[in-house]
């Protein structure tokens, strides 16, 4: 509001840069008694420059340090710890956090799906008959997901096989259950997300 919003700002961080640079402003927004919303992607990597690990890595080397440990030392008003392929509590945990006073941190975690490709024959596919096209569908998963495997073909929606990592989202994400697949428990029971 200060600033001349009127909408929550959201800090979004990944995990390595959080680690990085994102600890004294945040020791800075507890000490001065600011509503911050701080949101934490955390993959596992510091994907964004070539899948180098962080202190928080799950990779056997070195002593880890989590964020949640950091953040409580800190002082902030509550930490939660989300997977963010289940998209409902993630958008339960969401909006908390947008009404919630001081600094209040989400972890999303759940590690990276390019460095845990799918070894296993499985599709998941759109639904021709359920799926009402593109311009019918009031906000499509392409949109929503910005997903590079799911593509428009015409009015069609649909997912390009050889790009499909078979994380699950877009099963969850549409209204109409039109994708058909249930990746989600599989790949949780294969690699753990
Ligand atoms: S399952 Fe995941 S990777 Fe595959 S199309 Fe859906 S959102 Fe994209
Ligand atoms: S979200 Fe579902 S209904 Fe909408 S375009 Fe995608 S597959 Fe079709």
């Amino acid at each position: 509001m200060e600033a001349g919003m009127n909408k929550p700002v959201v800090a979004t961080i990944g995990d390595g840069t959080f680690y990085h640079s994102g600890v004294s402003p945040m020791i800075n927004a507890v000490a001065t008694g600011q509503d911050m919303p701080v949101v934490v992607l955390d993959n596992n990597w510091a994907a964004m420059t070539g899948y180098q690990s962080n202190i928080g890595t799950e990779d056997g080397e070195g002593i880890r340090i989590p964020i949640e440990k950091i953040s409580h030392g800190l002082g902030v008003k509550s930490v939660k710890v989300v997977n963010p392929y289940r998209l409902k509590k993630t958008v339960r945990a969401y909006r908390k956090l947008l009404t919630a006073s001081g600094v209040n941190v989400l972890i999303l975690r759940a590690p990276c799906v390019a460095r845990q490709p799918r070894t296993w024959d499985l599709s998941v596919q759109v639904r021709e008959r359920k799926c009402p096209g593109f311009d019918g569908c009031e906000r499509t998963c392409i949109e929503a997901l910005a997903c590079p495997a799911i593509i428009r073909d015409g009015d069609e929606v649909r997912i390009n096989q050889e790009d499909c990592q078979s994380c699950g989202l877009c099963v969850s994400y549409c209204p109409s259950s039109a994708i058909r697949g249930n990746p989600l428990k599989i790949r949780r029971k294969k690699v753990g997300i």
